[in-house]
């Protein structure tokens, strides 16, 4: 296999993807050439402008993971980071003040807002970032066009009894503590793939679907018209592992959103729900945890190639492994 195309969200993507390049360089990927190229599509619809800035937390987590620059303890934002900025916006009371921009991380935010309003497309401006970063894999957003995910919650106050916040005000100021009711991705159904995101697919000798979020990342990407055919129709297996492990997950809020959309919060469900492609579903094979290992025969069942492995991404060696197992199933 030479070309390798997974549908990323943020830390789970971008971990795994750091463990699958790992495997890869050093050999321990069967069937993989060490010098596959490989291609992350990336979630766009966590994106938001905040402060007057263009902020995409999925494609920086990828692109600063991959390229050593990534915070290791907060699995997101910039290493050495320091928060002057954050500072003084709080010391004028401007909001959102429960978003916190680090000073470095800015600096990223800076060159992408400048580069947009100058006319250059997501994807342009992703590669041009891209290129200090040098994160060793080609990273496309997954639509140039804006889209968001909303969350709906309870809200007494409002006639519906209902309000939508934006996903990351659910996610960062809530931390997803309230119920989600409904997920609505805005501007979806408008959008088109970004440049070479199809191709990506199509082309692929191999397609994974990483532990992400199956809603608010892998979801939304599969959701831009044109992505989810691509992937029940590419000539590559497509190959699954499994976000949910011991029936939760392990960080991050796929539970609230599955739930939202009434999704057992199960390594079994959440295969059921991506579907086999012998049914017009996306996935051939799917891993789950090994404490997950009665979850394998429904899988099964279901049309889908199954095994349980160890899936918890401790370090690259371990995420390399989960790599492994997962191209094992369905080469
Ligand atoms: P986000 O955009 O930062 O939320 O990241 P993703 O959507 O790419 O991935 C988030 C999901 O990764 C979480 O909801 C977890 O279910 C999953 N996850 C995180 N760490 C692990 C792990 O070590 N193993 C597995 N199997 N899943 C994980
Ligand atoms: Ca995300």
């Amino acid at each position: 296999m030479q070309k390798i195309s997974v549908l990323s969200g943020g830390m789970g993507g971008a971990t795994f993807v750091r463990g699958l390049l790992h495997g890869i360089r050093s050999g321990a990927v069967p069937r993989v050439a060490r010098d596959a190229e490989v291609t992350v599509v990336a979630n766009t619809a966590d994106d938001l402008w905040v402060h007057g800035l263009k902020v995409c937390p999925d494609l920086d987590t990828v692109m600063y993971t991959l390229g050593d620059g990534i915070d290791p303890e907060r699995g997101w934002g910039r290493r050495d980071e320091t928060w002057s900025t954050k500072e003084e916006l709080a010391a004028y009371g401007v909001e959102p003040t429960w978003f916190g921009l680090g000073d470095r991380d800015i600096a990223t935010h800076l060159v992408r807002t400048q580069m947009l309003e100058a006319g250059y497309p997501l994807s342009e401006v992703t590669t041009a970032l891209c290129r200090r970063w040098q994160p060793g894999v080609r990273l496309l957003p997954m639509t140039d066009d804006r889209v968001e995910t909303h969350i709906a919650i309870a809200d007494p106050d409002e006639p519906s009894g209902r309000r939508v916040v934006h996903f990351q005000e659910y996610w960062v100021r809530l931390r997803a503590q309230v119920p989600a009711e409904a997920v609505v991705v805005v501007g979806q159904e408008a959008s088109t793939p970004g440049p070479g995101v199809l191709e990506a697919i199509r082309d692929a000798d191999l397609v994974v679907l990483p532990p992400s979020n199956p809603v608010v990342s892998v979801g939304t990407i599969l959701g831009v018209p044109g992505i989810r055919e691509a992937v029940t129709t590419t000539a590559a297996p497509v190959v699954g592992l499994s976000p949910i492990v011991g029936d939760t997950h392990v960080r991050g809020m796929a539970h609230q959103v599955l739930t939202a959309i009434g999704v057992e919060v199960t390594a079994g469900a959440v295969a059921r729900h991506y579907g086999s492609r012998r049914d017009g579903g996306v996935l051939d094979g799917w891993l789950v945890d090994t404490r997950d290992e009665h979850h394998v025969a429904a899988v099964r069942d279901a049309g889908i190639a199954c095994a349980a492995v160890p899936l918890m991404m401790s370090d690259v060696d371990a995420t390399a492994a989960m790599a492994a197992a997962a191209v094992g199933l369905v080469a």
